[in-house]
């Protein structure tokens, strides 16, 4: 394959351009994340430096190579710099240019403005170094479930790995551009067709990655409680759903928790609904340290909370229930300087057998918890028999009471 490389300018400079712009464009249409305009920008400048490249031979050096080279790395600088605004970190205008006044500097120097060994190795380090930089600021930001930050970090490493290489394989090669000729080497048709490549792929990488971002925030948003930040009662039902499954196919035992907060429209009463909220994220918060990782809360209505501890015995999820108790009782006590003095009450319920229906187990720890509230508040009761029988025909959750005692006769008589 011949590839002329000033046809492969003028294509590169006009698949840069048009990618600039779509990013621009998609970036108009959701300016929420900002770094896909930076990153459209840095398309743009790297259409920029191919133009004065390919001014070569017309244009003095000063602008064919040693302005071109700088644009191009401000163009680096610029993706790395969207990079970190795209995972929240801040803007570094001195970032954006130590690429670009380094390598001016250094062509001033006289032993390095007649070597071209030396000028390709110290255009070479700056482009490895922006990429790699930007690569590791995708990395940093893992902690995100982007799928597409995987394939964005490889191949900014696998490019800035080939610019590191280049210098070595120039000596190695014997394609090695000379003083004359420049333009006329085959590592230079190599590199531009490779930087060709890489910028379409990059450029539909990082829109993808932009595009994930926005999907992902939707689904969250429709899943967690904004102020709690805990899933919501759809999350909650669904994720039951799917321990139920789990439980299923091994069926382990379960319990399931129900929490009220105690006199809590007292509370807001008192001191106010923007307190009534710090409480609210007080008990999330502390519930979250009282489980494992692996046990599912919810926030299932304004101040009742919800969770299913799966493969958890009798006693263990008595003691969670105790904890979540006791931890939100003590971190409750003052909150923001005001004497709130906060509690809750808990209904918990275990699942032993085969099947876990765990809307059928919440109305079960509603009862329960129906009778900590009777019980004096600020504890914890677990759901029995007796606890139905005794409350047929009363308030609350009577249909199930009701149901489940004539099931209990039935089987007696
Ligand atoms: P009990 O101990 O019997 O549960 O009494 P209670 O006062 O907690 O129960 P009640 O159901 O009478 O009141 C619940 C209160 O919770 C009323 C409502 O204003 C308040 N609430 C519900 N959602 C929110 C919320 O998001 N923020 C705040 N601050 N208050 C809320
Ligand atoms: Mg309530
Ligand atoms: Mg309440």
């Amino acid at each position: 394959m011949n590839l002329d490389v000033n046809t492969l300018f003028m294509v590169t400079i006009y698949v840069e351009a048009i990618l600039g712009l779509l990013l621009l464009f998609a970036w108009a249409q959701n300016m929420a994340i900002r770094a896909v305009a930076w990153w459209g920008f840095a398309h743009l400048a790297r259409a920029a430096s191919i133009v004065l490249f390919g001014m070569y031979g017309s244009a003095p050096e000063l602008i064919t190579i040693d302005l071109a080279n700088a644009l191009l790395f401000t163009a680096f600088a610029i993706t790395w710099t969207g990079a970190r605004v795209f995972d929240g970190r801040p803007v570094e205008p001195v970032y954006l240019v130590t690429g670009a006044v380094l390598w001016l500097l250094i062509c001033r120097l006289p032993v390095i403005a007649d070597a071209i060994e030396l000028r390709a190795m110290t255009a070479s380090a700056i482009i490895t170094a922006y990429t790699w930089l930007t690569a590791y600021e995708f990395w940093r930001g893992r902690s995100e479930a982007l799928v597409s930050r995987w394939p964005a970090i490889f191949m900014l490493f696998a490019h800035g790995a080939l610019f590191l290489l280049r210098t070595p394989l120039f000596t190695m090669l014997p394609w090695s551009p000379t003083r004359d000729n420049i333009f006329g080497s085959v590592w230079l048709t190599v590199l531009s067709f490779e930087a060709l490549l890489f910028t379409i792929s990059v450029a539909f990488i990082l829109l993808a990655m932009a595009k994930e971002r926005t999907e992902l925030r939707h689904r969250t948003a429709a899943m967690v409680d904004p102020l709690t930040g805990i899933p919501n009662r759809r999350a909650f039902l669904m994720e039951a759903g799917d321990i139920a499954k789990r439980h299923g196919v091994n069926p382990r035992p379960t319990a399931v928790l129900l929490v009220d907060l105690d006199n809590f429209k007292t509370i807001n009463d008192r001191f106010g609904h923007a307190l009534g909220d710090r409480v609210l994220q007080i008990f999330a918060a502390t519930t979250q340290e009282s489980v494992r990782g692996a046990d599912l809360i919810g926030r299932i209505g304004g101040e009742e909370f919800a969770a299913v501890l799966y493969d958890t015995g009798h006693d263990k999820a008595l003691a969670v229930a105790e904890r979540i108790r006791e931890g939100f009782g003590k971190a409750a006590q003052e909150v923001d300087g005001r004497p709130v003095c906060a509690t809750v009450s808990i209904g918990v319920v275990h699942c032993e057998g085969d099947v876990l229906d765990v809307p059928e187990l919440l109305a079960q720890a509603d009862q329960a918890l129906y009778f900590a509230k009777e019980n004096g508040r600020n504890r914890v009761e677990v759901a029995s028999l007796d606890m139905l029988l005794t409350r047929k025909g009363e308030g609350r959750a009577q249909p199930l009471a009701a149901e489940m005692a004539q099931a209990v006769a039935q089987s007696a008589a």
